[in-house]
């Protein structure tokens, strides 16, 4: 938007640092995915672009006060909670959020507190998307590889001294349907001292016709034809099943799981197969993030998005709110890639700018000297760009010795001292 004469553009961020889950989601071990953020660097220098983080709206400006200082107002805010399995015994301590481990690792300020119980030597992970397998690697990655990494400290020294050496991923439908994309579960066979385990058993009997379920179910084929190596560290993905209790005495001891079944014709039969046991004292779920409500903002909460046409915000009468849009996994839902979101938002912009053509965002709004003053009245203390730039070098500088790409400040406090530097 930056790139058409006179738009400014204001950004707001609860947390004093920018870039959401390029920063607190994706895994520490890949790090040239990070780079992505390179590409705002032009953007955020723009001296028509304001940058307000450590900001949050209900707390310091509400959506009316983003209205009345703005023509239009996009909220890419993103799903951070997690579904719950709905199944007897979930609220044992030792059944987690897959989201709370991943923000944990990562060093979300939210999260950094945490505590995951490490001292078995069997994890269970709950779904296998993409988060299972980035969380599944991280459990098992050796000390040395982490340590090169940005994973929060506290998740490098819990993990140095965790027993976990086997992480089982339960995916309710056979390996042709698993959740992750081939790419990451192929790249899995190069982690250094794990093994990728899969029974032959599991294996669909007819791979459909497309490509993608094709390849998925030929890399299984080729785990499944695999031997394992002594002593190495285990990932073992168990397919056709799905968590049926939470069992344990105080703290989760165990899960409770039911196979399923294929029949001639090659379908998927629910509980065809037995029922047992799997013993650990840590079930991570990965079964997907939901969004959370904005006050003032429509919500639709059996959705958990923000109901949108395209990204045009609608009313619960289906009528789209004047100036007000969406992108990213609020809008669609937590699905896709980084690159998805690129033509998420460039379909909400699309639908931006035609309301600008048709004279719909025409009103008269304050200018940015009132929203600083707003921002000044309501006691908020934002950091702006060049204070993220501040905070960004020292986080890189306590990473030099270190040989690491960097060291989070895992604090806000300790963030906002690092921006005034
Ligand atoms: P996801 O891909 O939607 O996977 C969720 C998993 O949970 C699926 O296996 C799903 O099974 C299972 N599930 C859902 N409800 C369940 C239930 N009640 N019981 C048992 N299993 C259940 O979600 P995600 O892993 O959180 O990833 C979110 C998005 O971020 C995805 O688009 C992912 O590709 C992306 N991401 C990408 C990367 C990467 O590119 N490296 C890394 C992380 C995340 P069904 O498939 O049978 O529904």
């Amino acid at each position: 938007m930056l790139g058409v004469d006179g738009v400014e553009v204001d950004l707001f961020e609860r947390l004093p640092s920018p870039f959401g889950l390029v920063r607190a989601g994706v895994a520490p071990d890949h790090q040239d995915t990070k780079l992505v953020v390179d590409i705002f660097h032009e953007a955020f220098e723009n001296p028509r672009f304001g940058c307000h983080l450590n900001v949050e709206v209900g707390r310091e400006v509400t959506h009316e006060d983003l209205l009345a200082h703005h023509h239009a107002v996009i909220y890419a805010v993103g799903a951070s909670k997690s579904h719950d399995l709905g199944i007897p015994g979930e609220e044992l301590p030792g059944n987690e959020a897959a989201a709370n481990f991943v923000a944990w690792y990562n060093g979300h300020p939210d999260h950094a507190g945490d505590q995951f119980d490490l001292s078995a030597e069997r994890a269970v992970i709950v779904g296998n998307g993409n988060v299972a397998l980035d969380v599944a690697r991280i459990l098992l990655l050796p000390h040395d590889h982490l340590a090169k990494t940005d994973i929060a400290d506290h998740a490098l020294e819990a993990l140095a001294n965790s027993n976990i050496n086997e992480v089982v991923i339960l995916g309710r439908r056979g390996p042709r349907n698993g959740a992750f994309s081939v790419g990451e579960f192929q790249a899995l066979r190069f982690l250094p001292g794990i093994d990728v385990i899969v029974d032959s058993n599991d294996l669909d009997p007819h791979a459909g016709d497309d490509i993608e379920t094709v390849m998925k179910l030929e890399v299984a084929r080729e785990y499944a034809e695999r031997k394992p190596s002594p002593g190495n560290k285990r990932i073992v993905f168990r397919f056709m099943t799905t968590p049926a209790e939470v069992v344990g005495e105080g703290r989760v001891q165990g899960l409770r799981v039911v196979h399923h079944g294929f029949d001639a014709t090659g379908r998927l039969v629910p509980g065809a197969g037995h029922s047992e046991v799997i013993e650990t004292s840590l079930i991570l779920r990965s079964i997907g993030y939901q969004g959370s409500p904005v006050d003032g903002v429509p919500f639709d909460g059996d959705r958990c998005i923000i109901p949108n046409d395209r990204g045009r915000v609608l009313d619960h009468d289906g009528h789209p709110v004047q100036g007000v849009y969406v992108t990213g996994w609020i809008k669609r839902g937590p699905r896709g890639v980084i690159g998805t979101n690129r033509t998420c938002a460039e379909e909400t912009v699309a639908r931006l700018w035609e309301d600008f053509d048709d004279g719909r965002l025409s009103r008269d709004v304050q200018d940015r000297t009132a929203l600083e003053e707003l921002l000044r009245h309501r006691n908020a203390e934002p950091v702006d760009w060049s204070g993220w730039c501040s905070i960004d070098t020292a986080e890189r500088k306590r990473g030099v010795d270190a040989s690491r790409p960097r060291v989070k400040f895992v604090g806000v406090a300790d963030m906002i001292e690092a921006s005034k530097s």
